[in-house]
């Protein structure tokens, strides 16, 4: 029997998003005291807590988050631990090329942001791709992309161009942010293969979505 290991933040009031993104809030609708039954409603953006970008998302002719293909969203997957980047530090080639990825394979940065408590030095401070990091992953044939941190790329106070999810989302590769218990998730696949499966919401003309992003271990 597989294991399988839950990599997202929770939903709720008040959790933690991208400066500008909406404050979310979980908010009861109906109680079981009151109309007999429980019932929230959600009141959040496309890319709070654990998402997924879609190529629309920087590129305006890119994919909308409905229009991914289903095969792109599951499937193998390795992780590679970057934190030695933290902090503000771009990852490189360098640090992913030890990494044994076939074309079809997701990748998993771990950066550490997922086990700090402070999302803004987070915000501030997480390693992020280097635009020819990202470029290479691409000519590997990455299946998506998945970080620990707020964003894909560094800091935006550190670098504005975003240029890693350009070279990503331009090429069709889907980002998931937000990720957590990556710590964990190393210390089980211990550098094996592992599947990863993160299904958006099918939101029409979405450019992203909260995903349950769960990894399914192999057999120890
Ligand atoms: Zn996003």
């Amino acid at each position: 029997v597989s294991k399988l290991l839950d990599l997202s933040r929770p939903v709720e009031s008040g959790m933690p998003v991208y400066p500008g993104d909406l404050s979310p809030q979980v908010e009861v609708c109906a109680s079981h005291d009151v109309q007999g039954w429980g019932a929230n409603s959600l009141h959040l953006g496309e890319h709070a807590g654990t998402h997924l970008d879609a190529p629309f998302h920087l590129i305006p002719d890119g994919q909308t988050v409905e229009q991914i293909p289903l095969a792109r969203l599951t499937g193998q997957a390795l992780a590679v631990d970057v934190s030695h980047r933290w902090p503000g530090q771009a990852v490189e080639v360098e640090d992913l090329d030890g990494v044994d990825l076939s074309a079809g394979d997701a990748l998993i940065l771990r950066t550490g942001a997922g086990e700090r408590a402070d999302f803004e030095a987070a915000l501030a401070q997480a390693p992020g791709l280097s635009e020819g990091a990202a470029a290479w992953l691409v000519e590997r044939g990455v299946r998506l992309v998945g970080t620990d941190a707020p964003s894909i790329d560094l800091s935006f106070d550190i670098d504005p161009g975003l240029l890693a999810h350009r070279q990503l989302l331009g090429a069709g590769v889907p980002v998931v942010e937000n990720l957590v218990n990556l710590e964990r998730l190393m210390e089980l696949v211990r550098g094996r293969r592992f599947t990863l499966h993160t299904f958006p919401l099918r939101i029409t003309g979405g450019s992203g979505s909260p995903v349950r992003a769960v990894a399914e271990l192999p057999n120890v």
